[in-house]
């Protein structure tokens, strides 16, 4: 049982309660939410779903992440949302905000919410709103994550493997190249970072695991249980970060995961909450 401190889960959804209610016309507006959430079997979660969660699973804390819209409009109100319920919360939720980098409104939201308490952003979609990480916008999102002290959390695609709704949106290679560029920005790579820590062996992707972090989100669906030690042994314990994608996966089956497939309570005390507390500095 693990009891060194507090499990914090880096990586779930919460949706406004207007955005669950009228579905339909979020999907009207948004494809790539469509192309997730168009099967009303796919739940969507709001804080009060995540903090019963939180309870349930004895996790103390956990990253909101906001939902990468591809209008600015949409995000602005997502984030409002999630700095709201964070405020309310006690600590519990920590917010990270989703801007679009593809318009000018972008660096002035990514000011706005990290004044109004917001992390980090995430969980950004280059792909699908349509910038690119290695462009403009690309550099214009890093200069102000760094400004702003914000933690950048990114959807990484795996370019093998089967094909799954929301796949597609983050290119590895771009991100690959954006995180060799930007070693000054703490960034996390969802879902094992798209697989980037197997190409740990190559020095220069090494050298990128020195501010990069991968959040272990929906793992349980992409890779066999085998895949959490051979990460420790390529990028370390230090680097991974406890992240369900709930509601997609419930966190109590995300830590359970962990306890098996984690061999050493030290590195399993790391990535159930020791790394995310000092990368939040909590
Ligand atoms: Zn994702």
């Amino acid at each position: 049982m693990y009891s060194s401190g507090v499990i914090i889960d880096f990586h779930t959804h919460i949706f406004p309660p207007q955005v669950r209610d009228e579905r339909d016309e979020y999907i009207r507006r948004d494809a790539t939410f469509a192309e997730m959430y168009a099967d009303p079997k796919t739940k969507l979660a709001t804080s009060e779903d995540l903090l019963e969660q939180m309870d349930a699973a004895e996790v103390g804390a956990s990253v909101a992440v906001g939902f990468a819209w591809t209008d600015d409009e949409l995000n602005v109100r997502h984030n409002d949302y999630l700095l709201d319920e964070a405020a309310k919360s006690d600590g519990r939720i920590v917010p990270f905000c989703t801007v679009n980098p593809a318009h000018d409104s972008a660096a002035e939201e990514a000011i706005r919410v990290a004044r109004a308490g917001a992390k980090g952003l995430g969980e950004l979609r280059p792909d699908s709103q349509g910038w690119s990480l290695t462009g403009e916008a690309g550099k214009e999102l890093a200069n102000v994550a760094k400004r702003e002290n914000l933690i950048l959390l990114f959807h990484v695609t795996e370019p093998v493997g089967r094909d799954y709704a929301g796949k597609q949106g983050g290119a590895l290679t771009d991100f690959a190249e954006f995180a060799t560029t930007h070693q000054e920005i703490p960034i996390v790579g969802a879902h094992l970072a798209g697989g980037l820590p197997f190409y740990a062996p190559m020095p220069e992707v090494r050298e990128t695991f020195d501010h990069l972090y991968v959040d272990t989100a929906a793992q349980r669906l992409l890779y066999d249980h085998t895949a959490y030690e051979h990460l420790i042994g390529l990028i370390g314990a230090e680097r991974i970060l406890l992240g369900s994608d709930y509601p997609l996966v419930p966190q109590s089956l995300q830590i359970e995961e962990l306890r098996s497939g984690v061999f050493r309570s030290s590195d399993l005390d790391l990535i159930l909450g020791a790394n995310a507390q000092r990368l939040l500095g909590l």
